[in-house]
């Protein structure tokens, strides 16, 4: 299988693909931790008061450019399967730094074990894993947007959804597409409220698939029950609203609904989520159950 092994901090077309291969490949992208595995259960306690270096948040592994995909394409990338690294996840909050960012008065982080597929957070609460990838993005058309950012390039989206068995459809805005992805969670809940998930270096394994003529509203995530459409803005009440109106247009374009039909629906039996409100966007999801719409006329 092919491997890439690097880092980057920011989505830029002017960045060299580290791979260039054909749709239908199958990669290993090996990835550091959202600290560039700067903080160790060794170091933790003053991990950030020598010479951390804060350039280096977020790293991305990539980019993988796909022959033949040009701005308008898309990527369809399936998630086969995400192996976190080691036993040490890396929690971080404090002043700056979550929903509680101005009760602190400076970040602090801790390192708790994963093991035995839990992560250890106290010897009374024990945390089933559910690795997902906060990171996986295209680069955009313009200028380079650092890894910190969600957008329609993907990117920073922490979607908890994100994880093991789905498939992630992504635009392609420049030559190849060059697809990027890190910042690997252990766990994390809807919001991310702290500011991290448990941050975990891993390797992730994808099949990236060309499509020349899909009109899904992207970023677009499929689950085994479950169409999610995902929408990044400054505010949670843009966020919402843009999650939902692709998931209604998705639903128009692609089953017999009128807007009506569409967004009343939605309504009565469909849930919008956040899946984080620490980045500089916050990215909202709406969830379409299969089932639900599976009866209407394709
Ligand atoms: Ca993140
Ligand atoms: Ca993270």
């Amino acid at each position: 299988m092919y491997t890439i092994d690097n880092s980057n901090f920011k989505f830029d077309k002017n960045i060299p693909p580290a791979l260039t291969l054909p749709s239908g490949s199958t990669v290993k992208f090996i990835t550091k931790d959202c600290f560039t595995n700067q903080i160790t259960a060794e170091n933790y306690e003053d991990a950030l008061s020598g010479d951390f270096n804060w350039d280096q948040m977020n790293p991305t592994t990539g980019p993988l450019s796909i022959e033949g995909a040009k701005p308008g394409d898309v990527l369809r990338v399936e998630i086969q399967s995400i192996a976190l690294t080691g036993e040490d996840a890396v929690l971080m909050t404090g002043k700056g730094l979550g929903a509680c960012a101005d009760h602190f008065d400076k970040l602090e982080t801790r390192v708790v074990k994963v093991r035995g597929g839990v992560v250890e957070f106290s010897p009374e609460i024990q945390i089933p894993i559910r690795p997902m990838i906060g990171v996986i993005g295209v680069a955009p058309q313009g200028e380079p947007i650092n890894n910190g950012w969600p957008g329609d390039h993907g990117a920073n989206m922490d979607c908890k959804e994100i994880i093991e068995g789905t498939t992630l459809y992504l635009p392609v805005f420049v030559e190849g597409g060059l697809l990027s992805i890190g910042d690997l969670h252990g766990v994390m809940g809807d919001g991310e409220c702290c500011g991290t998930g448990a941050e975990m270096p891993g390797e992730v394994v994808v099949k990236v698939d060309l499509l020349k003529d899909c009109k899904l509203p992207l970023p677009f995530l499929e689950t085994g029950d479950r169409y999610i459409a995902i929408y990044s803005a400054k505010t949670a009440d843009d966020a919402i609203q843009g999650a939902v109106r692709n998931g209604v247009d998705f639903l128009m374009a692609n089953y017999s609904m009128s807007r009506f039909d569409a967004i009343t629906l939605v309504s009565l039996a469909m849930d919008v989520r956040i899946c984080q409100i620490v980045d500089p966007l916050v990215t909202s999801r709406l969830e379409i159950p299969k089932k639900l719409v599976a009866g209407f006329k394709k």
